[in-house]
């Protein structure tokens, strides 16, 4: 991990983090650009043409596809032959962390939470009690900046900024090699990068897309529908871009999820538990 020190974790490309409809965008252009190629070389190169229409839409595929092997295996399902299955809370901590992990007490379920490294810094304590109160931590990046174009360089200081962070805030070993790319995009270059600096990639099984705010009910009935053995159910206890949403719906839901659960003879466990 490098220091805070580190002259460039600073570097001006890296304070505009990259936002979800501007990758979307950038890369709709760039398949536009195969495609209009393609087209262009259609009549001489019809091979050529064929080839590059696939790349690109294999490309496309790879970026956006969180559980996509092109770019990298990313585990997104534990095993099938126990009865086990893990709630994952991405983009925190933030204001609905603490009734989140509330709800989570009162069931005795232990879960597995992707901070952000600005959460982190924002809200020390919350990371402290997630420690306390035995679940566990991976890493989301620091700012929520999307990877897709970014080199090595910028994954590494988005994670050695987030694992300064967290042990800022809870102390040497509260934070599992586990890195979560936001909205599990990741470019050519992401899963070496995590790699090396000794993290594993992680996705989900399943969103239940509580970060549209569909209302608490929305969330539990999307999640018993999801929830089945293995699952890697994908919740959000804050909103990675914007820091001081609530996710009321996300923490009204965690009994009914826990229930559902129950119902169908499934523990939630950690991730680590799980053993992915
Ligand atoms: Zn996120």
């Amino acid at each position: 991990m490098t220091s805070a020190h580190d002259p460039v974790t600073h570097r001006s490309d890296d304070s505009i983090p990259m936002t979800r409809s501007r990758t979307i965008r950038r890369v709709v252009l760039a398949e536009a650009a195969v495609l209009i190629g393609a087209t262009a070389i259609a009549g001489r190169h019809p091979r050529a043409a064929l080839a590059a229409i696939a790349a690109g839409s294999m490309a496309g595929w790879a970026t956006f596809r969180p559980g996509s092997p092109i770019y990298g295996p990313v585990p997104s399902h534990g095993p099938t032959d126990a009865p086990f299955a893990a709630l994952t809370f991405d983009d925190g901590p933030g204001p609905s962390t603490p009734a989140i992990l509330d709800a989570l007490r009162d069931e005795g379920v232990r879960a597995t939470f992707f901070i952000l490294g600005r959460q982190a810094a924002r809200h020390p304590e919350m990371v402290r009690r997630i420690r306390d109160e035995g679940h566990q931590i991976g890493s989301h990046g620091y700012d929520h900046g999307i990877l897709v174009w970014r080199g090595p360089g910028y994954v590494r200081r988005q994670i050695d900024r987030t694992a300064d962070a967290i042990t800022a805030a809870a102390g040497p070993g509260a934070l599992s090699p586990i890195f979560r790319a936001p909205h599990g995009f990741r470019g050519p270059t992401t899963w070496a990068a995590v790699r090396s600096a000794g993290y594993r990639l992680m996705g989900w099984s399943k969103g239940v897309f509580d970060s549209a705010n569909p209302g608490a009910d929305v969330v539990v009935q999307r999640s018993t529908a999801a929830l089945t053995r293995g699952c890697i159910l994908l919740l959000h206890d804050a909103d990675g871009w914007a820091p001081d949403a609530p996710r009321d719906d996300t923490a009204a839901a965690i009994p009914g999820i826990c229930a559902a659960a129950r119902d169908q003879g499934l523990e939630l466990v950690t991730l680590n538990e799980l053993g992915v």
